[in-house]
């Protein structure tokens, strides 16, 4: 296929890596969907050998490739390289999620007075934005390319009624890459009726391999002291528990895989929300870090949410294949920087709520290094 490239930086994007000193951004037609529209891919690369790529089909991002321990770039995400899986159904991979990520309890609330009836998808749950939440959504796509960082600048307008929610919102989701190897992601919204908002970024992550293989082994740092206890459908009682003494705990650099067998639920393994040890609250705070010991790779997560999902790929049950991967149970996990999950029906948690005026903004940045090189 004939690739429309538009070089915004240099001439380094067609070299197939970044030269010494140069940082790009390329886009190209990743596909139609069925009512005609083009979808387009964005490339980003920087200087030290990062590549990240990014569809403009529900704010994707679908690739992000990173340098291991021998300076060797190798994928660390779950994606396609083509569209029609995205279109056939996939579990929010690299998706950006939203009106509301995470669960909101039998897909109601009573916001103002007035009860609204969301889309349920989960169960008897509201899950990641509903039937066609913002990951199924084509955005509007414009690049970025400022000293020292590349990206991409995408934008949605949900209308009154979407899913169920109030209000049209205003959406843009900004991802750059930096000659400092972050991976920046930058979120607002404004709305004309007040809306429940939380939005997130969906990447499965394996520093190892890009799903080849599981992640028990990944070492992981959480800085969250509680983590918000669920029921049976992943709904939160509303009580916030300290992970102290308990396979919870990751404040202390441990392996995925070392406690989860004592991890209460089924399928087997995490998916629990971390309240972050954030101050002041909003601050940009370092949520998490990984380290795969065999590559070398270390990715930090630094947030202004309040709080991190993890979830260990519970129910990824190997029916999906792609790069040459089976994507089996726990070859990925997901830190999803976002508000508590059903934080609209719990009057403890913190506001969800945006209203006429405000202006909601989030930030998750993302570091990437190699240790052992
Ligand atoms: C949720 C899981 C859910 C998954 C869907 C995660 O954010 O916590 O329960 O199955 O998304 O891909």
């Amino acid at each position: 296929m004939k690739q429309l490239v538009i070089v915004l930086c240099t001439a380094a994007v067609l070299s197939g890596g970044a030269a010494e000193g140069k940082m790009s951004v390329s886009k190209s037609p990743f596909g139609s969907l069925p009512d005609g529209r083009q979808v387009d891919q964005f490339t980003l690369t920087n200087d030290h050998g990062l590549t990240v790529k990014i569809i403009n089909y529900g704010a994707i991002l679908t690739s992000v490739r990173v340098p291991d321990k021998n300076g060797k770039p190798g994928e660390v995400t779950l994606g396609f390289d083509t569209l029609a899986p995205y279109l056939a159904g996939h579990p929010y991979f690299g998706a950006t999620c939203g009106r509301v990520a995470n669960r909101i309890a039998k897909g109601r609330f009573t916001l103002d007075g007035v009860e609204y009836k969301l889309a349920t998808n989960n169960g008897p749950n509201h899950l990641h934005g509903g039937l066609k939440g913002f990951d199924k959504a084509l955005w509007t796509a414009e690049p970025i390319d400022k000293p020292g960082a590349v990206g991409v600048r995408l934008s949605h307008v949900s209308p009154d009624g979407d899913e169920g929610y109030p209000g049209k919102l205003s959406v843009t989701v900004a991802y750059t890459l930096t000659d400092k190897n972050e991976l920046k992601i930058d979120y607002t919204a404004t709305t004309d009726k007040a809306t429940p908002i939380n939005l997130t970024n969906h990447t499965y992550w394996n520093l190892a391999d890009g799903g080849k293989s599981d992640v028990l082994g990944h070492v992981l740092e959480i800085h969250a002291d509680r983590y918000v206890p669920v029921d049976a459908n992943l709904i939160p009682t509303g009580e916030l528990k300290s992970v102290k003494g308990t396979p919870m705990d990751f404040t202390k650099p441990m392996e995925i895989g070392s406690r989860m067998d004592r991890v209460p639920g089924e399928p087997k393994g995490y998916d629990h929300c971390y309240v972050l040890n954030q101050e002041p609250p909003g601050a940009l705070t370092l949520a998490a870090r990984l380290r795969e010991p065999a590559s070398g790779r270390v990715m930090e997560i630094y947030t202004t949410e309040p709080a991190i999902q993890l979830y260990t790929g519970n129910f990824l049950d190997a029916s999906i294949q792609s790069r040459g991967a089976v994507y089996r149970q726990h070859h990925a996990f997901c830190l999803e920087a976002e508000h508590y999950p059903d934080a609209i029906n719990q009057p403890k948690f913190p506001s969800t709520v945006l209203k006429p005026g405000e202006t909601y903004r989030q930030t998750t940045v993302h570091t990437f290094s190699m240790e052992g090189s």
